[in-house]
């Protein structure tokens, strides 16, 4: 049977900041989707940070209409009761004032993936919060190209073969294809800035989808900073696909990336077991495993992934190279380059009086010696 996983996330608020979703919102959102008879054969909903995610099987195929809609629908019901309560940031993540056919480029994060159902089908998803789509650049690369992280690209013969993975440039909104393996110095090459090319789909040779994640770039559709992109992925496992444990040790090492306070520091990436607030510890980027078995679209799960005892280890790592990083302050690479930094119109204005007290260098000061005046000591 062909089902469609849908995974469709926004920010519709938090309680007291960017922290976390109300239980009434939550409920709202749940009722919402209770509400929608047979349309779903399944669904799970749960937060990452101040991130809503709304878990959703069914047959009707990606960007349907419906299905959209009814995410829709939840998060506008969740504004409601966010704006109702007081939240920070009611209906962030909501940019138009209406629904107009595909959630897609209106605010919230879609991952979604039609495929033919395994007997026993498994995927994960990886929802994150204070961070960017490019955040999964670094675990992806670790899972599909690096054999020394994944065994499994060498004993296991579809992986062997190398996969096919898009590559979306989120200034431009512009897809490439590119093939594994002859492809490997221009992925690694266009991983290399998450900040601008990120990962939107991995397939097979034979074309049998992996892999969807989430590739908005908020501030492309509000035209202003609204808050970051926080991204969720999608990724079946087992058989011809990775070992689930192979997709969830790809996040083992919390490497450095964009997000965190006023989405404008480097900072290392969390794993967080499932409904994690984010942290007032700054608020160090978080991401969560959720791991799901399907049949017929009917869901078990999800176990929570970084739930293990391992994972407090991984996570004392990465709260310490969060305070590393913080220790010296609003020094970069703590924070981000210009114009990734997301108070933008701030920074602007103290460079206005940074650039106002700007005189230029007089000839033969000390400072602005000439090249030809100046002899080279032997
Ligand atoms: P969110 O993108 O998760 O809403 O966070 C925004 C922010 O500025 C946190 O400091
Ligand atoms: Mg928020
Ligand atoms: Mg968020």
């Amino acid at each position: 049977m062909k089902i469609t996983v849908s995974v469709i996330k926004a920010d519709v608020g938090g309680i007291g900041g960017h922290t976390r979703p109300s239980d009434g919102l939550i409920n709202a959102v749940r009722k919402t989707v209770e509400s929608a008879g047979n349309l779903l054969l399944d669904h799970y909903i749960g937060y990452c940070g101040d991130d809503v995610h709304i878990v959703m099987t069914h047959t009707k195929g990606v960007e349907n209409k419906e299905i959209h809609q009814l995410a829709w629908n939840a998060f506008e019901a969740g504004t409601k009761v966010a704006k109702e309560e007081g939240l920070y940031g009611a209906g962030q993540d909501l940019l138009k004032d209406s629904f107009s056919g595909n959630i897609k480029g209106m605010g919230p994060g879609v991952a979604e993936m039609e495929f033919e159902e395994r007997p026993n089908e498994a995927f994960t998803v990886f929802a994150a919060d204070k961070t960017e789509p490019g955040a999964f650049n670094y675990p992806l690369y670790r899972l599909f190209v690096d054999g020394l992280s994944n065994t499994g690209l060498i004993v296991n013969k579809s992986l062997a073969k190398g996969v096919n993975i898009s590559v979306m440039d989120v200034e431009e909104g512009k897809i490439a294809k590119l093939s594994l393996w002859e492809d490997k110095p221009t992925v690694e090459a266009a991983l290399m800035y998450p900040g601008r090319y990120v990962i939107s789909t991995i397939e097979t040779k034979e074309g049998e989808p992996i892999l969807a994640a989430s590739t908005d770039r908020l501030h492309n559709i509000a035209g202003t900073y609204v808050g970051k992109d926080d991204p969720v992925c999608l990724i079946r496992t087992q058989k011809n696909f990775p070992a689930t444990e192979e997709a969830g040790s790809v996040f083992n090492n919390p490497h450095y990336v964009a997000g965190n306070t006023r989405g404008s520091h480097n900072m290392p990436l969390m794993p967080v077991k499932l409904n994690t607030a984010a942290t007032i510890d700054f608020c160090i980027p978080i991401v969560s495993a959720l791991v799901f078995s399907m049949h017929n679209g009917k869901l078990t799960g999800p176990f929570d992934g970084f739930s293990t005892p391992d994972w407090d280890y991984v996570r004392e790592i990465a709260t310490k190279k969060a305070l590393a990083m913080r220790s010296q302050g609003f020094i970069h690479p703590a924070t981000l380059v210009p114009s990734e930094l997301e108070y933008a119109e701030g920074y602007r204005a103290r460079m206005d009086i940074l650039e106002q007290k700007m005189k230029p260098i007089e000839e033969g000061s000390s400072s602005g010696q000439k090249k030809e005046n100046y002899e080279d000591p032997d």
